[in-house]
């Protein structure tokens, strides 16, 4: 793996606890990676004499070598999502990379379904910015799962995208929605047993929490076989 150095070009807040970090590489100055693969940060661990390594997902398309977007959300006294959330604008960082076997195969005429929990979604968005440059005929979908209104974000990116490339369209279901929710709710596993009558023409990619992965895989093992492509983030 080779090491990077950095600099934080951009930080968004995409939600209360949701943040979207944009990374200009300095040294060497761009990157080589599958869509999919995550990159390693070494921070610092409270009582630790060595530092902790913690990986995070690529967000941003292979086509885009020079700057690499991150989105992440924060772990309350977790070290590796506090040391990223106390970066700035302006502020150097390094880290190491690429790395990971989850990225975004050629499974030929299949349509690729991707299913994320949360965060889960970081590694999905590179692969679906990857598919849709490739202007394939496969249809791409994604069913994102989060918990409340006030968890939404990339709303309208997913939107734009679906208008840009009839063939990607999305659904986002909230678990826990308030009043006045008029979008879909319940879980991602809800919305594969209604919505997805068979798998035998399916390629699909899981990521998030490793309870999310287990249901979802057994709900698509009991429609049948195909290619499935999981990346766990957290065990829950
Ligand atoms: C290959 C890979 C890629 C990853 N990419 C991303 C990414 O792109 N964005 C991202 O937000 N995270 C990602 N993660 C999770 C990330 O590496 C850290 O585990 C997370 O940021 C928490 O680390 P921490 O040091 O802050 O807290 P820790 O002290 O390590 O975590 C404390 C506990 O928080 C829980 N937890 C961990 N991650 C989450 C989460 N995302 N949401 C809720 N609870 C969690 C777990 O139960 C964990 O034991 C990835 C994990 C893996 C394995």
């Amino acid at each position: 793996m080779q090491q990077f150095a950095a600099e934080v070009s951009r930080i968004q807040d995409l939600t209360h606890d949701v943040r979207a970090i944009e990374l200009r590489l300095l040294e060497p100055i761009d990157i080589t990676f599958k869509a999919g693969q995550f990159i390693s940060f070494e921070v610092p661990k409270e009582g630790l004499p060595r530092p902790v390594t913690r990986p995070y997902s690529i967000a941003s398309p292979p086509s885009q070598r020079g700057r690499i977007l991150l989105i992440l959300n924060l772990v309350q006294g977790g070290p590796g999502s506090n040391y990223l959330f106390g970066l700035r604008e302006g502020s150097r960082t390094v880290f190491k990379g690429p790395a990971g076997a989850f990225y975004l195969r050629d499974d030929g005429a299949r349509d690729l379904l991707f299913v994320a929990t949360g965060t889960g979604v970081a590694p999905l968005y590179s692969m679906i910015l990857a598919q849709l440059e490739r202007a394939s005929a496969q249809s791409v979908t994604l069913f994102w799962g989060l918990r409340s209104q006030r968890d939404l974000y990339l709303q309208e990116d997913l939107r734009a995208l679906a208008l840009a490339h009839p063939k990607f369209s999305f659904v986002t279901t909230l678990s826990q929605p308030e009043p006045g929710w008029e979008g879909v709710g319940g879980r991602v596993t809800t919305l594969i047993e209604q919505r997805i009558p068979t798998v035998t023409n399916l390629a699909v990619y899981l990521c998030g929490g490793s309870g999310m992965i287990k249901d979802v895989t057994a709900v698509l093992h009991a429609k049948g076989l195909c290619p499935i492509y999981r990346e766990k983030y957290y065990d829950d």
